[in-house]
């Protein structure tokens, strides 16, 4: 599919510390900067505690950003005051989460619970209207109209992910965060899931951010891919190059540790770790090696990875 290269969302130079002077100072996200082009899918992958959940959260403003900014269709997401617009922003920007089972209130019904967004926004103007709006979005989610008077302990967690996916759709968002949504699930569920949000992707025409610990899964779904770890962002490139000409030793790290279904293959398999450079005075950040893939090193490191980029393409074409 062709993407727009409208960007709807600009990250620059976020930083975002916790405890920021004090001992316990944590710099969970340090210093990233990428864009997200309207209608893409945006994959974020890297270990746990690499800050992926803190660049989410910021960007639905659920932090003060330490330093940076974060530009949504325009507009920067810190300094929206008004009222109106704020509202406006909450509704343009869902998130969905990693675990079905704690987001989802146990004493509501799924009715209510869907229905949430739609209360709040004020986007039904009956309880007719409502009631046949859930249905259409448990419909649009592969549920049936008849669930929406059970409560969440009553579904199996693939179907908890779609009531919460059915939620943050209720308010019609255009851009969707959604943080390790598949990670909890049983594997046989998993690419259930994975195929409703790409389907809906196209019929809703949604953007995503998707968080992920590994690239099993979004290596197919991301139009891009980010890898991140330690606050930093390592790598940026096409899904299709990160995967297949891994510039940083991080990537490749992580490549290692998707596993793949040969098992003498997974027997023999050197497994490979990434171990930090030690900071010197020639500085490292985000560089471009080709147009579109972005590495994070110094610019002496520059001609090495060019070549590296060059002998996989070599070796492809
Ligand atoms: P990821 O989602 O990649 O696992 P997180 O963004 O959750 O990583 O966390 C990045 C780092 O920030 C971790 O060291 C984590 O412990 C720390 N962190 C996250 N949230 C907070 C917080 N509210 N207060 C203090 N430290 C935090
Ligand atoms: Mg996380």
């Amino acid at each position: 599919m062709e993407k727009s290269k409208e960007k709807i969302l600009e990250v620059k130079n976020l930083k975002q510390y916790f405890n920021e002077g004090s001992r316990n100072e944590v710099r969970a996200v340090d210093d990233i900067t990428f864009d997200i082009f309207r209608g893409e899918t945006f994959g974020l992958v890297g270990e746990s505690g690499s800050g992926k959940s803190t660049t989410g959260r910021s960007i639905i403003r659920l932090y003060e950003p330490t330093a940076g900014e974060i530009d949504f269709q325009g507009t920067q997401v810190h300094k929206i005051s008004k009222k109106k617009d704020l509202l406006q922003f909450r509704r343009d920007m869902q998130m969905i989460f990693q675990d079905p089972y704690a987001s989802l209130n146990p004493k509501m019904k799924v009715r209510d619970i869907i229905a949430e967004g739609i209360d709040i926004h004020g986007l039904a103007n009956s309880k007719e209207e409502r009631n046949a709006r859930v249905i259409e979005l448990l419909e649009l989610v592969g549920l049936n109209p008849d669930h929406a008077s059970r409560y969440p302990h009553e579904f199996s967690g693939g179907q908890r992910q779609r009531i919460g996916i059915a939620r943050a759709l209720a308010v019609k968002p255009k851009f969707i965060v959604a943080d390790e949504p598949i990670s909890a699930l049983d594997v046989s569920i998993q690419a259930q899931v994975v195929n409703l949000l790409m389907d809906l992707q196209k019929s809703q025409d949604l953007t995503f951010l998707f968080i992920a610990h590994d690239l099993s899964m979004v290596k197919y779904i991301s139009d891009r891919i980010g890898v991140m770890n330690s606050g930093k962002l390592l790598e940026l490139a096409p899904a299709e190059d990160v995967y297949n000409k891994p510039l940083h030793a991080y990537t490749e790290s992580l490549l290692s540790a998707v596993p793949l279904p040969d098992p003498e293959y997974e027997r023999a398999r050197k497994r490979t770790t990434y171990v930090a450079r030690i900071a010197n005075d020639e500085e490292e950040e985000l560089r471009e090696i080709v147009p579109g893939h972005y590495v994070y090193c110094r610019e002496s490191d520059v001609p090495r990875l060019k070549q590296k980029r060059a002998a996989y393409d070599n070796q492809n074409n």
